[in-house]
């Protein structure tokens, strides 16, 4: 909610989160071996099963979705195997250093950041060497880049040895995602992105594969070991203590989610990427992904009127908006305006016309 105090979100995560949704974190408190906390845990899992649309488990931890990056890491690759990662961008070469600082083999196909990957250049790496797991990144958040999830999908399907782990921290729920039918062995994400929760609770999607997998994997650790994850989800528990003020938030926005429609809330963030699209091209900015590649939920405008990103924050914050300046060694040269979670048109309108005044204000 825009107040005085606090400006709406208009970053790429967290995103700004309904008040009622908010509001369900002061619950009162249950024990996590109770009869209510089981209820809880199952609820919540029905609902995430559709969310993801997948018959499949879904583990929920009490972390940020990098935990999820260490448990795919750590329970995927096998000593003397290697996992190939797919890397353009910030988050994809973070995931490779995961991988690498637990002490796996990693190969990476690398492009600029702001290039899409090609199912081609999956299929060869792919006739080339043998790999424990293919790790991607659906939407690069940093640059705005949507990946080709179901193709590349195709092609590892093909390798039965090969999991596809795939990080869809800024896409589950605001672009299309089918996990079963895409062939999906992981699909992990945070909840401070589309999904409009507060950070602080990570969701995997993990297939029966995954699960045999790690039983040849020695050293998986304790808190990121999907064994001990698995043993208790059996019983609708976590092993440890869990975030149960968030889980309490997440069953209210997972009831408004399905009420809305998986469908219907994924074409609203096309619909809203298309709004936001129009705007930056006829205010005479560039798109720093190119066409077919644009993300659902964030875009990066490229930068090619100069304007002064700093300005324009400060700017934007004085009109009650928190707004992005370009992430990492874009910052500058591009600023993203998120479009996702319970964002609606007439929000974004707004975001806009305050953008358009800070324009104005150059040309006078
Ligand atoms: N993956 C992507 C695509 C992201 O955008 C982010 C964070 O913005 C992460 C992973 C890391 O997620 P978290 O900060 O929840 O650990």
């Amino acid at each position: 909610m825009r107040t005085p105090d606090h400006p709406l979100l208009i970053i790429p995560g967290p995103v700004e989160v309904r008040q009622e949704v908010l509001e369900a974190q002061t619950e009162w408190m249950i024990g996590h071996r109770s009869k209510e906390f089981v209820a809880l845990f199952e609820r919540l899992q029905h609902k995430l099963q559709q969310a993801f649309l997948t018959g499949g488990r879904v583990y929920i931890l009490g972390a940020s979705g990098s935990g999820f990056w260490e448990a795919g890491s750590r329970n995927c690759i096998r000593e003397g195997k290697k996992a190939l990662h797919l890397v353009s961008g910030a988050f994809s070469e973070r995931w490779a250093t995961v991988s690498r600082a637990n002490g796996k083999e990693v190969d990476t196909i690398e492009l600029e950041w702001g290039e899409a990957f090609a199912t081609q250049m999956v299929a060869d790496a792919l006739q080339k060497e043998r790999y424990d797991a293919v790790c991607m990144i659906h939407n690069e958040t940093s640059t705005g880049i949507i990946n080709p999830v179901r193709e590349i999908g195709e092609v590892v399907k093909g390798y039965p040895e090969t999991l596809f782990l795939v990080d869809v921290v800024s896409s589950f729920l605001g672009a299309e995602l089918r996990v079963d039918e895409w062939g999906i062995d992981m699909a992990l994400t945070s909840s401070q992105k589309a999904l409009g929760l507060p950070p602080g609770i990570a969701f995997a999607a993990v297939s029966e594969r995954v699960l045999a997998r790690a039983e040849e994997v020695p050293n998986r650790g304790y808190y990121f070991d999907l064994l001990v994850l698995e043993k208790s989800a059996k019983k609708n528990n976590t092993p440890t203590t869990p975030p149960i003020s968030l889980m309490f938030a997440g069953d209210m926005q997972l009831d408004a989610i399905l009420e809305e429609g998986v469908e219907n809330r994924w074409a609203r963030h096309l619909s809203l990427r298309d709004q936001t699209i129009e705007w930056a091209l006829s205010r005479g900015f560039g798109l720093f992904a190119p066409e077919g590649s644009r993300s659902p939920t964030v875009t990066a405008i490229a930068n090619d009127r100069e304007i002064d990103v700093e300005a324009m924050a400060a700017f934007m914050r004085g009109e009650g908006y928190a707004m992005d300046r370009g992430y990492g060694k874009l910052r500058g040269k591009t600023f993203r305006i998120a479009h996702m979670g319970d964002m609606q048109a007439e929000t974004l309108e707004g975001v806009l016309a305050s953008l358009d005044k800070f324009l104005a204000q150059g040309e006078s």
